[in-house]
């Protein structure tokens, strides 16, 4: 009787992203790594995620919090020299470590709902206050470091201290609504 093997997180992986095999081919070159805006936050570059995918540390890419800052740029993709799909991988990724029951583990998981929050509250993203509610919320250690550099940004005006919303944020919330409805049901299916 031939046993039946559970695939490994490495092969689950790259069987659910389009082309995700290419990974086979990955030539630890470290540009993505070095392309990614995110990258000084990552707990490990994309590359380093790779190899302990491909050596069989499951825990640890499922705990790390890259996929969760990674904010889809496509510039590691664009820049890889393999043509391997990062930012689809990241996205897998992401959806095996909830899957698995990594979710409600991950700050930075938290750091997505308040970004959502804001989102769907106004139309737009607001660096300031997304960066003080979860930082005070989830690092307030961090604050102080933070603060610092917050400071400077608004110094050089890089930073708005007042939230600005869109025009007819009903008209959004009724478009998040129903896109809300449509997932879960592709869910349920
Ligand atoms: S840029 Fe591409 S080939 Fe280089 S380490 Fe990243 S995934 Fe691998
Ligand atoms: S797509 Fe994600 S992993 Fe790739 S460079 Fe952008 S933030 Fe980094």
């Amino acid at each position: 009787m031939t046993a039946i093997r559970t695939p490994t997180l490495y092969q689950q992986v790259v069987d659910s992203t389009p082309d995700g095999h290419r990974l086979d081919i990955c030539l630890q070159c470290g540009t993505c790594g070095g392309s990614c805006p995110s990258g000084g936050d990552m707990q490990h570059t994309p590359r380093e995620v790779f190899a302990l995918l491909r050596a069989g540390y499951d825990d640890e890419v499922l705990r790390s919090n890259t996929p969760w800052y990674c904010v889809s740029c496509y510039a590691c993709t664009v820049r890889c020299p393999q043509a391997i799909p990062i930012t689809d991988l990241m996205y897998t990724i992401k959806q095996q470590a909830i899957s698995r029951g990594y979710y409600d583990q991950r700050a930075a998981a938290k750091f997505s709902e308040t970004f959502v929050g804001f989102v769907e509250q106004r139309g737009r993203s607001f660096e300031f206050g997304l960066a003080t509610r979860f930082h005070l919320f989830h690092h307030p250690l961090q604050s102080v470091r933070l603060g610092m550099m917050g400071l400077n940004m608004l110094r050089h005006n890089r930073l708005a201290l007042r939230p600005k919303s869109i025009r007819q944020t009903e008209q959004l919330a009724a478009i998040l609504s129903k896109a809300k409805e449509l997932a879960a049901k592709e869910m349920q299916a």
